[in-house]
């Protein structure tokens, strides 16, 4: 977080000093900077587990969604089997 006033970067999380602009002149680096060093780690676990958590419940959701095909085709492959065989008793009865 940049203070205008003083021109000090703060970590967004916890209010820690990171440096001056004014007086440091790393400025495009401190810039960037937006947490300190404890804070930028737990930062990127965070992030780390977020996606994590997004990737397994896309995985899930695909999953699912798989099923429910597989559960169809299971469905519409026993209507036909249920077709054909009323097909062949029909051919068998209008035979001979
Ligand atoms: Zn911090």
């Amino acid at each position: 977080m940049y203070d205008g006033k003083t021109g000090t970067i703060l970590c967004d999380w916890c209010g820690a000093v990171l440096g001056n602009i004014n007086g440091d002149g790393n400025f495009f680096a401190l810039i960037r900077t937006k947490y300190c060093t404890q804070c930028r780690q737990f930062a990127s676990a965070e992030n780390h587990r977020a996606a994590q958590r997004a990737y397994r419940q896309r995985k899930k959701l695909e999953k699912k969604l798989c099923m429910e095909r597989l559960d169809l085709m299971a469905q519409e492959n026993e209507l036909l089997r249920q077709k054909i065989r009323r097909m062949s008793e029909d051919n068998e009865s209008e035979g001979t």
